[in-house]
């Protein structure tokens, strides 16, 4: 099988030498988690647990808000200390402080679940909405709602993403190697959810051990195709992957069903083994802490609801000349301004530079060169976006599509004038969807 690929994208430093070949090790739990009630896109979650109230590891502490919401469970056994309303990166946020008594005493509704053979579709589907398991590649997409596309979309192809191309980041790597298993009996419960009976499982060819692994573990089993994408960023993200791997194009504004194809990262795909072979819920995940700013960067197994700071003290603290934090990676991640702020299902990646690394020039004028169009997988115009909304001039920009952009970063990575256009591309947009909303 040759190389996949998608038209544009940037060859970018992968940076991941530093933890790629380090074991997933289990992070010592923290005193306290903090669970936010707001981990996944759609209603936030509500509480059902009062302060003072004894709760077990796995109970779920918040149900669902709705259809397009998913449960919180408990990440550890303890007593719920408070129930704080706080601002978590800009959003409005209940959070539920629970006091970690160290015992990790399961709840009763944590056994298995049931094998593949014996559940149904419906089954499954529902046993994932009390998963509450949700897309843990940055996406938060509640998995339950996922794998029940409206009966006119067909769906044929289904794809798991172990294309891990932020840079520094190696969660999936490091499971593809250590829970290959675990992956494809996930992989079966969602197959059969939606009806198909093989998948593709893509990863990037600068994971060559991942390969390996993945292609020995399918050898005669003709449910699974390993299949190498070329490394290029963004190659994981799921209309470039779809693209790359069926050349299928998802329309502007389009959703992957709409030409057949579901797509679910790797760790999502493994939370759904655990939870049907040992009836655990999504309340732990694989996390990578790297970068030049900590001391020993690893690949943690973390408690939903752990603060930052355990984070980076299992890491071996801060380096001295450490500068920034970014949740998730560099392309696609956050700055953050706070350690006291607590992991999600979502989190991945802490990455801390130190200086030199979080240095950014000053950009230039923009000298025409074309290069931000030549790198967007999604064929838009950057840098005319870019200097119609810093011109304050939204209805031109508005005539680029800056709503079909995708924040992959690409085009500030490549751009020879520093240009921050990925940041007025996002500007843009938040400010485009605002007046929509007043409207
Ligand atoms: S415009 Fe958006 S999608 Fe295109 S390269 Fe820039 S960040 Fe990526
Ligand atoms: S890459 Fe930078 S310098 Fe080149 S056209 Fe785009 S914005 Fe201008």
């Amino acid at each position: 099988m040759g190389l996949f690929t998608f038209r544009g994208g940037a060859q970018v430093p992968h940076s991941k030498e530093r933890t790629e070949k380090k074991p997933i090790v289990n992070c010592p739990p923290p005193e306290a988690v903090f669970l936010s009630m707001r981990q996944h896109i759609g209603a936030p979650a509500k509480v059902v647990v009062q302060p003072g109230e004894e709760v077990l590891k796995g109970q779920v502490i918040g149900q669902a808000g709705g259809f397009v919401s998913a449960h919180i469970h408990s990440s550890v056994s303890g007593t719920v200390k408070k129930i704080h309303n706080m601002k978590v990166m800009g959003v409005d946020t209940t959070v539920v402080e629970i006091s970690n008594d160290g015992n990790e005493t399961w709840h009763e509704s944590v056994k298995k679940i049931g094998d593949v053979a014996d559940l149904t579709k419906e089954e499954i589907r529902k046993g994932l909405a009390e998963s509450g398991i949700v897309g843990m590649g940055g996406a938060g997409f509640p998995l339950h709602v996922k794998l029940s596309p409206p009966p006119e979309k067909v769906i044929d192809t289904f794809i798991i993403n172990g294309a891990e191309c932020e840079p520094y980041l190696t969660t999936d790597h490091r499971l593809m190697l250590e829970g290959t298993e675990g992956i494809l009996l996930g992989a079966r419960f969602v197959m059969k959810a939606l009806g198909v009976d093989s998948c593709y499982i893509a990863v990037e060819d600068n994971k060559p051990d991942a390969i390996d692994a993945l292609k020995n573990a399918v050898k005669g089993d003709n449910a699974f195709q390993v299949v190498s994408v070329r490394t290029k960023y963004p190659q994981g993200a799921e209309k470039q992957l779809i693209n790359a791997i069926t050349k299928r194009e998802v329309p502007s504004g389009g959703l992957p069903m709409d030409v057949g194809c579901v797509v679910s990262n790797i760790a999502t795909v493994y939370a759904v083994g655990e939870y049907f072979e040992k009836g655990i819920p999504l309340i732990e995940r694989v996390c990578t802490v790297t970068g030049s700013g900590v001391n020993e960067p690893v690949n943690l197994r973390i408690k939903n609801g752990t603060k930052l700071s355990h984070l980076i003290s299992t890491a071996g603290g801060l380096s001295e000349d450490a500068v920034k934090v970014i949740l998730g990676g560099p392309m696609m991640g956050n700055a953050v301004d706070s350690l006291d702020i607590a992991s999600t299902k979502t989190t991945g990646g802490l990455l801390v530079l130190n200086e030199e690394d979080a240095r950014i020039p000053e950009p230039t004028a923009c000298m025409r060169c074309g290069r931000c169009s030549d790198v967007c997988p999604v064929f838009l115009q950057p840098a005319y976006i870019s200097f119609y909304t810093l011109q304050g001039n939204l209805a031109r920009a508005e005539k680029y599509h800056p709503l079909d952009c995708i924040e992959c970063g690409s085009c500030s990575f490549i751009c020879p004038a520093k240009r921050p256009l990925v940041h007025s591309i996002r500007v843009a947009k938040r400010q485009i969807l605002e007046n929509r909303k007043k409207s």
